[in-house]
């Protein structure tokens, strides 16, 4: 799952910076080949964004249980902020790009 697109028709690959890029746009273009790529990222964020609570939630679930004093809210807060932070440099990797005819209409939004 944790893959960088490539373009589907070419080939051509994509670095995390050019992907993070793309991911605010709904089409690029191919850097090479210079074809209408859609890029596809909807449902991968929505997977991201569960895990990344989930984690998030339960360590600091654990900690808060570990550790019973005014330390263990500052601990939270940094396991949230580092797992938020390790969340959006994953991004790019839950991208795709896809032949505009190909895409279906997950991604609406
Ligand atoms: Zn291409």
């Amino acid at each position: 799952m944790f893959k960088l697109p490539k373009c589907p028709y070419c080939g051509e690959e994509y670095s995390a910076k050019e992907v993070k890029k793309a991911a605010n746009q709904k089409l690029l273009k191919c850097k090479k080949c210079e074809k209408r790529i859609k890029v596809k990222s909807a449902a991968g964020r929505i997977i991201l964004a569960i895990v990344a609570f989930a984690v998030a939630f339960g360590l600091d679930f654990l900690f808060f249980f570990l550790f019973q004093n005014e330390t263990v809210y500052m601990l939270c807060g940094v396991i949230t902020v580092a797992v938020i932070y390790l969340i959006y440099l994953l991004l790019p990797y839950v991208c795709k790009f896809v032949k505009p005819d190909e895409a279906t209409d997950d991604d609406q939004n």
